[in-house]
């Protein structure tokens, strides 16, 4: 398709924020150019439930047919005291007539990545791209690249995550805050979660005190991805022994024990856990964030990527605006904003509470979207 375009406009990262705010303007028909620092555009860590809104976003953008094919539909989510005591158990929210539009659909984050970049035009995807310096001209952006090259655009979206360098050039430096909590994340076979993981896709949160451990379903990989999240001391990538990961969550039955001694040391991922305070300016005349860059939030709702892709879409729909000449560049950016601020500073919230406190917000799309 012809882009309508004249608006030159630079996406500074290709993660799943970038490669949804690329694939949302294509579906308008304009242009932009993705800037990723990395010789390859991959995903690492773990299983995420794709939620209804976010699904929506795929069928604005022609993809839904794919989303089907890599993703298992989910209509519930379990949280579980202990090994077996069943605390919670809630549906999908449905926001629309569609019974389709009941279900989370659970995927791999590298196979989401895979089908949002996948529709990148090749000559739009810039990678080994790291971008070094951001000086905004006011009515047009220059963004210096550690290769050496230099770029002028009139819009610049930053997708450059929680430690955004856009951000913290153009809008002031902001520190993540770190939860007090380690995940241990790894993929495993799915006999080896020994019949803990359901069968039937449904998300299974086990919690006990202070610790939680999800086990969920990828069943196009016959895998269940395993996020154990237990406090511990801040380091940018922890180094743990096996003993210390066992130690940390004594309290869970014997049944999930063993499921952790069975898994190799060098296959387990640990991270800290950081968000972001909300921001009170997300955006210039010419500069905005989305994604984790704008409002990275624990994973305790798992929205973060579902925050990511609905920016998008609000983005993409603003800035169509601002193409046809209804609205200025400017005011696309600052409409974008005020539609998404309120939103994902309530998930930011909720997103600091333990599952056990979630109990009547597991789902705030069913009274609040
Ligand atoms: C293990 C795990 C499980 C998760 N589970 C869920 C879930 O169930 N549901 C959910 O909704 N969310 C989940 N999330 C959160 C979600 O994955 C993130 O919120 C989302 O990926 C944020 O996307 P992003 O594109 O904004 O940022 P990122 O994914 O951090 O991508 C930023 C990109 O920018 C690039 N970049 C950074 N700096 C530069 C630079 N200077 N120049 C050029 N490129 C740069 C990076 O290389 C990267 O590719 C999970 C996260 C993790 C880690």
């Amino acid at each position: 398709m012809k882009s309508k375009s004249e608006l030159r406009i630079a996406i500074i990262g290709g993660g799943i924020g970038g490669a949804s705010a690329a694939n949302a303007l294509k579906a308008k028909g304009i242009r932009a150019d993705v800037y990723e620092q990395a010789p390859i555009l991959k995903e690492v860590g773990a299983g995420i439930g794709v939620r209804p809104p976010s699904v929506n976003c795929f069928k604005k953008w022609g993809l839904y047919e794919e989303l089907e094919k890599v993703t298992a539909r989910s209509n519930l989510m379990e949280i579980i005291q202990g090994d077996d005591q069943v605390l919670i158990r809630e549906t999908w929210p449905v926001l629309t007539g569609d019974e389709a539009d009941a279900y989370a659909r659970l995927i791999h984050r590298a196979d989401l990545l895979d089908l949002l970049v996948a529709h990148i035009p090749e000559d739009q995807l810039h990678l080994n791209h790291c971008l070094t310096e951001i000086i905004d001209h006011g009515n047009y952006v220059e963004v210096k690249f550690e290769n050496g090259k230099t770029i002028e655009a009139d819009i610049v979206i930053a997708a450059d995550g929680i430690r955004s360098l856009v951000r913290n050039q153009v809008l002031g430096h902001v520190e993540p805050v770190y939860s007090g909590y380690l995940a241990h994340r790894v993929l495993i076979p799915f006999e080896e979660a020994l019949g803990m993981a359901s069968e039937e896709n449904v998300l299974r949160i086990y919690v006990n005190g202070d610790d939680s451990f999800y086990l969920l379903p990828l069943e196009s990989r016959r895998q269940v991805s395993v996020d154990i999240t237990v406090p511990g001391e801040f380091a940018l990538r922890p180094v743990l022994t096996k003993e210390q990961i066992m130690d940390s969550f004594r309290g869970f039955g014997p049944t999930l024990q063993k499921i952790v001694e069975n898994i190799k040391l060098e296959d387990i991922v640990t991270r800290p856990l950081s968000d972001l305070e909300p921001l009170s300016k997300w955006s210039t005349n010419t500069v905005t964030l989305v994604g984790d860059a704008a409002h990275a939030m624990l994973h305790n709702q798992g929205q973060g990527a579902n925050m990511a892709i609905q920016d998008a879409e609000v983005l993409a729909e603003a800035i169509a605006e601002a193409v046809a000449g209804t609205i200025t560049p400017a005011e696309s950016l600052q409409n974008y904003e005020e539609q998404r601020k309120p939103i994902t500073k309530l998930y930011q919230e909720l997103s600091r509470l333990f599952p056990t406190d979630q109990a009547k917000t597991a789902f705030p799309e069913k009274t609040h979207f």
